[in-house]
Protein backbone atom coordinates (compact mmCIF):
# COMPACT_ATOMS: atom_id res chain seq x y z
CA UNK A 1 0.00 0.00 0.00
CA UNK A 2 1.44 3.30 -1.03
CA UNK A 3 0.25 6.08 0.83
CA UNK A 4 2.91 8.59 1.36
CA UNK A 5 3.20 10.87 -1.23
CA UNK A 6 6.80 11.87 -2.42
CA UNK A 7 6.69 14.54 -5.17
CA UNK A 8 7.27 17.80 -4.36
CA UNK A 9 4.12 19.04 -5.87
CA UNK A 10 2.13 16.84 -4.01
CA UNK A 11 3.73 17.69 -0.94
CA UNK A 12 2.92 21.45 -1.78
CA UNK A 13 -0.55 20.35 -2.29
CA UNK A 14 -0.90 18.48 0.71
CA UNK A 15 0.50 21.36 2.84
CA UNK A 16 -1.57 23.46 1.42
CA UNK A 17 -4.80 21.34 3.00
CA UNK A 18 -6.63 23.65 5.30
CA UNK A 19 -7.26 21.46 8.19
CA UNK A 20 -6.32 17.33 9.03
CA UNK A 21 -10.50 17.74 8.82
CA UNK A 22 -10.74 18.62 5.02
CA UNK A 23 -12.62 17.19 2.44
CA UNK A 24 -9.45 15.80 0.96
CA UNK A 25 -8.27 14.19 4.12
CA UNK A 26 -11.37 12.36 4.49
CA UNK A 27 -10.93 11.10 1.17
CA UNK A 28 -7.59 10.24 2.22
CA UNK A 29 -9.18 8.22 5.36
CA UNK A 30 -11.23 6.56 3.38
CA UNK A 31 -9.15 5.47 0.29
CA UNK A 32 -6.53 4.20 2.74
CA UNK A 33 -9.53 1.40 4.14
CA UNK A 34 -11.30 -0.82 1.68
CA UNK A 35 -15.17 0.74 3.04
CA UNK A 36 -16.00 2.22 6.16
CA UNK A 37 -19.19 3.74 7.76
CA UNK A 38 -20.46 6.71 8.67
CA UNK A 39 -19.95 5.65 12.24
CA UNK A 40 -16.47 4.51 11.94
CA UNK A 41 -15.81 7.43 10.52
CA UNK A 42 -16.81 9.53 12.74
CA UNK A 43 -14.32 7.56 15.83
CA UNK A 44 -11.46 7.48 13.80
CA UNK A 45 -11.51 11.29 12.99
CA UNK A 46 -13.25 12.60 16.07
CA UNK A 47 -15.28 15.41 13.83
CA UNK A 48 -18.70 16.37 14.70
CA UNK A 49 -21.38 14.46 12.89
CA UNK A 50 -22.39 18.04 11.22
CA UNK A 51 -19.09 18.27 9.86
CA UNK A 52 -18.36 15.05 9.25
CA UNK A 53 -22.17 14.65 6.98
CA UNK A 54 -20.83 18.29 5.17
CA UNK A 55 -17.48 16.81 4.26
CA UNK A 56 -18.96 13.67 2.88
CA UNK A 57 -21.80 15.74 1.27
CA UNK A 58 -19.19 17.33 -0.48
CA UNK A 59 -17.01 14.40 -2.12
CA UNK A 60 -20.54 12.62 -2.54
CA UNK A 61 -21.53 15.84 -4.96
CA UNK A 62 -18.12 15.21 -6.89
CA UNK A 63 -17.98 11.94 -7.39
CA UNK A 64 -15.00 11.26 -4.99
CA UNK A 65 -17.28 8.26 -2.28
CA UNK A 66 -20.15 6.25 -3.53
CA UNK A 67 -22.54 3.99 -1.17
CA UNK A 68 -21.38 -0.02 -1.49
CA UNK A 69 -23.91 -1.51 0.21
CA UNK A 70 -25.01 -2.14 3.83
CA UNK A 71 -22.50 -3.00 6.78
CA UNK A 72 -23.00 -6.84 8.15
CA UNK A 73 -25.10 -5.48 11.33
CA UNK A 74 -26.49 -2.53 8.27
CA UNK A 75 -29.73 -1.40 9.57
CA UNK A 76 -29.73 -2.60 13.20
CA UNK A 77 -31.94 -1.02 15.74
CA UNK A 78 -29.04 0.58 17.32
CA UNK A 79 -29.15 3.28 14.53
CA UNK A 80 -32.77 3.40 13.72
CA UNK A 81 -33.51 5.29 10.15
CA UNK A 82 -29.45 5.60 9.20
CA UNK A 83 -28.65 2.09 8.30
CA UNK A 84 -24.67 1.85 8.47
CA UNK A 85 -23.61 1.92 4.53
CA UNK A 86 -20.31 1.33 3.75
CA UNK A 87 -18.62 4.08 1.89
CA UNK A 88 -16.15 3.59 -0.49
CA UNK A 89 -13.35 5.95 -2.95
CA UNK A 90 -15.05 6.18 -5.93
CA UNK A 91 -12.15 4.52 -8.01
CA UNK A 92 -14.93 3.19 -10.46
CA UNK A 93 -13.69 3.32 -14.31
CA UNK A 94 -10.78 5.88 -13.34
CA UNK A 95 -7.42 5.21 -15.45
CA UNK A 96 -3.40 5.91 -15.45
CA UNK A 97 -2.11 6.48 -18.78
CA UNK A 98 1.68 5.13 -18.39
CA UNK A 99 4.55 5.88 -20.90
CA UNK A 100 7.53 3.84 -19.52
CA UNK A 101 9.93 5.08 -22.24
CA UNK A 102 12.90 3.58 -22.84
CA UNK A 103 15.91 3.13 -24.46
CA UNK A 104 15.38 0.64 -27.47
CA UNK A 105 11.44 0.58 -26.60
CA UNK A 106 8.82 2.10 -24.93
CA UNK A 107 5.59 0.28 -23.08
CA UNK A 108 2.42 1.85 -23.36
CA UNK A 109 -0.15 1.02 -20.85
CA UNK A 110 -3.61 2.12 -19.20
CA UNK A 111 -3.59 1.08 -15.63
CA UNK A 112 -6.76 1.11 -12.91
CA UNK A 113 -5.71 3.83 -9.89
CA UNK A 114 -4.48 0.54 -8.12
CA UNK A 115 -1.50 -0.37 -10.81
CA UNK A 116 -3.40 -3.03 -12.04
CA UNK A 117 -2.54 -3.20 -16.25
CA UNK A 118 -5.65 -3.10 -18.40
CA UNK A 119 -4.54 -2.56 -21.48
CA UNK A 120 -0.65 -2.64 -23.01
CA UNK A 121 1.49 -2.23 -26.01
CA UNK A 122 4.74 -2.10 -26.94
CA UNK A 123 7.09 0.33 -29.37
CA UNK A 124 10.14 -0.21 -31.06
CA UNK A 125 11.83 3.35 -30.87
CA UNK A 126 15.09 4.48 -30.23
CA UNK A 127 15.88 6.73 -27.50
CA UNK A 128 18.22 8.57 -29.95
CA UNK A 129 15.43 10.07 -31.76
CA UNK A 130 14.58 13.87 -30.81
CA UNK A 131 12.08 13.93 -27.91
CA UNK A 132 9.05 15.20 -30.09
CA UNK A 133 9.84 12.16 -32.34
CA UNK A 134 9.81 9.79 -30.09
CA UNK A 135 6.78 11.53 -27.62
CA UNK A 136 4.64 11.60 -31.08
CA UNK A 137 4.62 7.55 -31.43
CA UNK A 138 4.46 7.13 -27.70
CA UNK A 139 0.80 9.87 -27.83
CA UNK A 140 -0.85 8.35 -30.85
CA UNK A 141 -1.15 4.79 -29.13
CA UNK A 142 -1.84 6.02 -25.81
CA UNK A 143 -4.39 7.83 -27.32
CA UNK A 144 -5.01 4.57 -29.06
CA UNK A 145 -5.40 3.02 -25.48
CA UNK A 146 -8.01 4.92 -23.84
CA UNK A 147 -10.12 5.28 -26.82
CA UNK A 148 -10.29 0.99 -26.33
CA UNK A 149 -11.83 1.93 -22.63
CA UNK A 150 -15.44 2.36 -22.12
CA UNK A 151 -16.54 4.69 -19.45
CA UNK A 152 -13.47 5.33 -18.40
CA UNK A 153 -11.82 9.03 -16.47
CA UNK A 154 -8.37 9.43 -16.84
CA UNK A 155 -6.86 10.74 -13.60
CA UNK A 156 -3.27 11.53 -14.87
CA UNK A 157 -0.12 10.33 -16.93
CA UNK A 158 2.98 8.98 -15.58
CA UNK A 159 5.93 9.33 -17.57
CA UNK A 160 9.14 7.04 -16.56
CA UNK A 161 12.20 7.93 -18.41
CA UNK A 162 16.32 6.05 -18.64
CA UNK A 163 17.50 8.85 -17.00
CA UNK A 164 18.19 11.85 -14.71
CA UNK A 165 14.93 13.72 -14.22
CA UNK A 166 14.34 16.47 -11.42
CA UNK A 167 10.96 16.06 -10.65
CA UNK A 168 9.86 19.29 -9.28
CA UNK A 169 10.77 21.44 -12.43
CA UNK A 170 10.16 17.95 -15.01
CA UNK A 171 13.46 19.24 -17.03
CA UNK A 172 15.49 16.67 -18.27
CA UNK A 173 19.21 16.48 -16.40
CA UNK A 174 22.00 16.23 -18.81
CA UNK A 175 21.76 12.31 -19.62
CA UNK A 176 24.30 9.91 -21.73
CA UNK A 177 21.33 7.59 -22.62
CA UNK A 178 19.39 10.95 -24.44
CA UNK A 179 21.78 13.42 -25.01
CA UNK A 180 18.49 14.58 -27.64
CA UNK A 181 16.61 15.70 -25.13
CA UNK A 182 18.73 17.16 -22.58
CA UNK A 183 16.66 20.60 -21.35
CA UNK A 184 13.44 19.13 -23.13
CA UNK A 185 10.63 20.24 -20.87
CA UNK A 186 8.86 16.82 -20.63
CA UNK A 187 6.26 18.02 -17.48
CA UNK A 188 5.38 20.98 -19.40
CA UNK A 189 4.82 19.37 -23.05
CA UNK A 190 2.92 16.11 -21.51
CA UNK A 191 0.69 18.40 -19.30
CA UNK A 192 -0.30 20.58 -22.02
CA UNK A 193 -0.96 17.39 -24.46
CA UNK A 194 -3.20 15.52 -21.83
CA UNK A 195 -4.37 18.21 -19.60
CA UNK A 196 -3.99 15.99 -16.81
CA UNK A 197 -1.99 15.25 -14.05
CA UNK A 198 1.23 14.45 -14.90
CA UNK A 199 4.08 12.79 -12.85
CA UNK A 200 8.02 12.04 -14.63
CA UNK A 201 10.61 9.97 -13.01
CA UNK A 202 13.45 7.81 -14.05
CA UNK A 203 12.48 4.65 -14.81
CA UNK A 204 14.85 3.00 -12.03
CA UNK A 205 13.56 5.06 -9.28
CA UNK A 206 9.89 4.70 -10.78
CA UNK A 207 10.74 0.54 -10.63
CA UNK A 208 11.75 1.55 -6.69
CA UNK A 209 8.49 2.90 -5.87
CA UNK A 210 6.65 0.22 -7.34
CA UNK A 211 7.81 -2.66 -5.62
CA UNK A 212 7.89 -0.31 -2.57
CA UNK A 213 4.12 -0.54 -2.96
CA UNK A 214 3.64 -3.82 -2.52
CA UNK A 215 6.80 -5.03 -0.42
CA UNK A 216 4.53 -4.63 2.66
CA UNK A 217 5.95 -2.60 5.77
CA UNK A 218 9.61 -2.79 4.95
CA UNK A 219 11.37 0.13 6.06
CA UNK A 220 14.07 1.12 3.54
CA UNK A 221 13.92 -0.70 0.26
CA UNK A 222 17.16 -0.34 -2.48
CA UNK A 223 15.81 -1.28 -5.33
CA UNK A 224 18.69 -1.71 -8.94
CA UNK A 225 17.57 -2.01 -12.38
CA UNK A 226 20.40 -4.00 -14.59
CA UNK A 227 19.40 -4.07 -18.09
CA UNK A 228 20.54 -2.40 -20.90
CA UNK A 229 21.73 0.88 -18.72
CA UNK A 230 22.33 -0.03 -14.95
CA UNK A 231 20.59 2.42 -11.93
CA UNK A 232 19.03 2.30 -8.57
CA UNK A 233 16.03 3.52 -6.55
CA UNK A 234 15.43 3.89 -2.75
CA UNK A 235 12.35 3.75 -0.74
CA UNK A 236 12.46 4.52 2.96
CA UNK A 237 9.13 4.96 4.91
CA UNK A 238 7.25 5.61 1.87
CA UNK A 239 9.85 8.51 0.65
CA UNK A 240 11.42 7.96 -3.18
CA UNK A 241 14.18 9.97 -2.47
CA UNK A 242 15.52 12.07 -5.25
CA UNK A 243 18.75 13.83 -4.34
CA UNK A 244 19.23 17.51 -4.66
CA UNK A 245 19.25 17.18 -8.31
CA UNK A 246 17.62 14.28 -9.58
CA UNK A 247 20.01 12.02 -9.81
CA UNK A 248 19.87 10.18 -6.40
CA UNK A 249 20.13 6.64 -7.57
CA UNK A 250 22.48 7.12 -10.71
CA UNK A 251 25.67 5.01 -9.87
CA UNK A 252 25.86 3.51 -13.81
CA UNK A 253 28.92 6.54 -13.91
CA UNK A 254 30.66 5.72 -10.56
CA UNK A 255 34.11 5.27 -12.22
CA UNK A 256 36.09 2.04 -11.70
CA UNK A 257 39.72 2.78 -12.79
CA UNK A 258 40.41 5.40 -15.11
CA UNK A 259 41.85 3.05 -18.18
CA UNK A 260 38.71 1.34 -18.16
CA UNK A 261 36.24 1.18 -21.86
CA UNK A 262 35.12 4.83 -22.75
CA UNK A 263 32.00 5.67 -21.10
CA UNK A 264 29.05 7.64 -23.30
CA UNK A 265 29.64 10.20 -20.33
CA UNK A 266 33.19 11.02 -21.96
CA UNK A 267 35.25 9.38 -19.42
CA UNK A 268 36.56 6.06 -18.85
CA UNK A 269 35.98 3.23 -16.63
CA UNK A 270 32.44 4.16 -15.42
CA UNK A 271 30.34 1.08 -13.85
CA UNK A 272 28.19 1.16 -17.05
CA UNK A 273 31.25 0.93 -19.29
CA UNK A 274 32.39 -2.41 -17.92
CA UNK A 275 29.50 -3.65 -16.42
CA UNK A 276 25.58 -2.76 -18.09
CA UNK A 277 24.02 -4.45 -20.41
CA UNK A 278 25.03 -2.19 -23.29
CA UNK A 279 28.68 -2.62 -22.78
CA UNK A 280 27.74 -6.37 -22.40
CA UNK A 281 26.29 -6.51 -25.78
CA UNK A 282 29.82 -5.04 -27.20
CA UNK A 283 31.92 -7.38 -25.64
CA UNK A 284 30.10 -10.04 -26.57
CA UNK A 285 28.86 -8.99 -29.99
CA UNK A 286 31.96 -11.49 -31.71
CA UNK A 287 30.27 -13.76 -30.21
CA UNK A 288 26.71 -13.92 -31.91
CA UNK A 289 24.97 -11.67 -29.05
CA UNK A 290 23.58 -8.61 -29.80
CA UNK A 291 20.55 -8.28 -27.26
CA UNK A 292 19.79 -9.01 -24.01
CA UNK A 293 17.72 -11.78 -25.06
CA UNK A 294 20.71 -13.47 -25.98
CA UNK A 295 22.73 -12.64 -22.94
CA UNK A 296 19.94 -14.68 -20.85
CA UNK A 297 19.17 -17.18 -23.23
CA UNK A 298 23.30 -18.06 -23.42
CA UNK A 299 23.21 -17.77 -19.51
CA UNK A 300 20.40 -20.55 -19.31
CA UNK A 301 22.13 -23.18 -21.56
CA UNK A 302 25.38 -22.44 -19.85
CA UNK A 303 27.59 -20.51 -22.39
CA UNK A 304 30.96 -20.60 -20.82
CA UNK A 305 31.81 -17.04 -22.60
CA UNK A 306 28.28 -15.58 -21.59
CA UNK A 307 28.47 -16.87 -17.89
CA UNK A 308 31.97 -15.39 -17.57
CA UNK A 309 31.19 -11.99 -19.02
CA UNK A 310 28.19 -11.82 -16.57
CA UNK A 311 29.99 -13.12 -13.49
CA UNK A 312 32.70 -10.26 -14.02
CA UNK A 313 29.77 -7.70 -14.20
CA UNK A 314 28.00 -8.84 -11.00
CA UNK A 315 31.37 -8.46 -9.26
CA UNK A 316 31.69 -4.98 -10.71
CA UNK A 317 28.55 -4.10 -9.93
CA UNK A 318 28.70 -5.80 -5.95
CA UNK A 319 31.27 -3.48 -5.75
CA UNK A 320 29.32 -0.63 -6.24
CA UNK A 321 26.39 -1.61 -4.50
CA UNK A 322 28.07 -3.14 -0.93
CA UNK A 323 29.21 0.47 -0.01
CA UNK A 324 25.65 2.22 -0.56
CA UNK A 325 24.12 -1.22 1.40
CA UNK A 326 26.13 -0.37 4.08
CA UNK A 327 25.57 3.35 3.81
CA UNK A 328 21.53 2.65 3.53
CA UNK A 329 21.01 -0.85 5.81
CA UNK A 330 17.91 -1.14 3.42
CA UNK A 331 16.23 -4.62 4.42
CA UNK A 332 15.24 -5.43 0.69
CA UNK A 333 17.62 -5.15 -1.93
CA UNK A 334 15.20 -5.95 -5.52
CA UNK A 335 16.45 -6.60 -8.51
CA UNK A 336 14.75 -5.82 -11.47
CA UNK A 337 15.47 -5.49 -15.51
CA UNK A 338 16.20 -8.45 -18.00
CA UNK A 339 19.96 -9.11 -16.57
CA UNK A 340 18.87 -8.33 -12.64
CA UNK A 341 16.06 -11.04 -12.53
CA UNK A 342 18.48 -13.56 -13.87
CA UNK A 343 19.13 -16.17 -11.19
CA UNK A 344 22.61 -16.43 -11.19
CA UNK A 345 22.73 -12.44 -11.15
CA UNK A 346 20.77 -12.54 -7.78
CA UNK A 347 22.97 -15.08 -6.18
CA UNK A 348 26.00 -13.57 -7.73
CA UNK A 349 24.68 -10.00 -6.13
CA UNK A 350 23.76 -11.49 -3.44
CA UNK A 351 26.90 -13.80 -2.05
CA UNK A 352 29.19 -10.77 -2.74
CA UNK A 353 27.27 -8.23 -1.10
CA UNK A 354 27.19 -9.97 1.87
CA UNK A 355 31.27 -10.47 1.67
CA UNK A 356 31.57 -6.99 1.68
CA UNK A 357 29.51 -5.81 4.44
CA UNK A 358 29.84 -6.09 8.05
CA UNK A 359 27.37 -8.74 9.62
CA UNK A 360 25.05 -5.92 11.26
CA UNK A 361 24.26 -4.70 7.84
CA UNK A 362 23.88 -7.91 5.90
CA UNK A 363 21.66 -8.91 9.17
CA UNK A 364 18.25 -8.38 7.75
CA UNK A 365 19.11 -8.13 4.25
CA UNK A 366 16.89 -10.39 1.66
CA UNK A 367 17.88 -9.71 -1.68
CA UNK A 368 15.26 -10.72 -4.34
CA UNK A 369 13.56 -10.33 -7.37
CA UNK A 370 11.23 -7.97 -7.93
CA UNK A 371 7.64 -9.20 -6.99
CA UNK A 372 6.25 -7.15 -10.35
CA UNK A 373 8.48 -8.98 -12.68
CA UNK A 374 8.67 -6.46 -15.97
CA UNK A 375 5.51 -4.30 -14.18
CA UNK A 376 7.57 -2.89 -11.44
CA UNK A 377 8.02 0.50 -13.24
CA UNK A 378 4.71 1.08 -14.70
CA UNK A 379 2.94 -0.18 -11.27
CA UNK A 380 5.40 2.94 -9.41
CA UNK A 381 4.27 5.84 -11.92
CA UNK A 382 0.89 4.41 -12.15
CA UNK A 383 0.83 5.36 -8.62
CA UNK A 384 3.03 8.29 -8.20
CA UNK A 385 0.22 9.91 -10.50
CA UNK A 386 -2.70 8.58 -8.29
CA UNK A 387 -0.84 9.94 -5.36
CA UNK A 388 -0.76 12.90 -6.81
CA UNK A 389 -4.11 13.70 -8.06
CA UNK A 390 -5.81 12.52 -4.40
CA UNK A 391 -3.99 14.22 -2.58
CA UNK A 392 -5.56 15.58 0.20
CA UNK A 393 -4.67 19.81 -1.08
CA UNK A 394 -5.29 18.90 -4.53
CA UNK A 395 -8.45 17.51 -3.79
CA UNK A 396 -9.36 20.61 -1.06
CA UNK A 397 -8.42 22.61 -4.16
CA UNK A 398 -11.05 21.42 -6.49
CA UNK A 399 -13.84 21.35 -4.15
CA UNK A 400 -13.05 24.83 -3.11
CA UNK A 401 -13.06 25.52 -6.64
CA UNK A 402 -16.28 23.90 -7.16
CA UNK A 403 -18.48 24.05 -4.16
CA UNK A 404 -21.41 21.78 -3.27
CA UNK A 405 -24.39 23.44 -4.05
ZN1 LIG B 1 30.18 7.18 -17.41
Amino acid sequence: MVTEPSDASVRDRAAAATSPASHGALLQLIRARSGATRQQLLAATGMSRTTLFERLDGLFQHGLIYQAGLAPNGGSRSAPGRPSEILRWDDRGRVVLVLDLGQTHARICVTTVRGQVLRMRELAVSIDVDAETYLAQAHEIGRILLTAGTDETLVGVGVGIPGPVNSRTGVLGRSTTMPQWQHYPLLERERQHWNVDVVIDNDARAFAFGEASVAGPHDTLLAVKFATGIGAGLVSAGHLLEGSDGTAGDIGHVRLSVDGPPCTCGRHGCLAAWASGAALLRQLAPVGVHQLDDIVARVAAGDAEVVAAIDQAVERLAGVLAPVVAAVNPDTLVLGGKLGRLPRVVAGLDALIRDDVSERAREHLVVSVGRLGSDGAMVGLSQRVVDLAFAPGAIDAQIAAAPAS
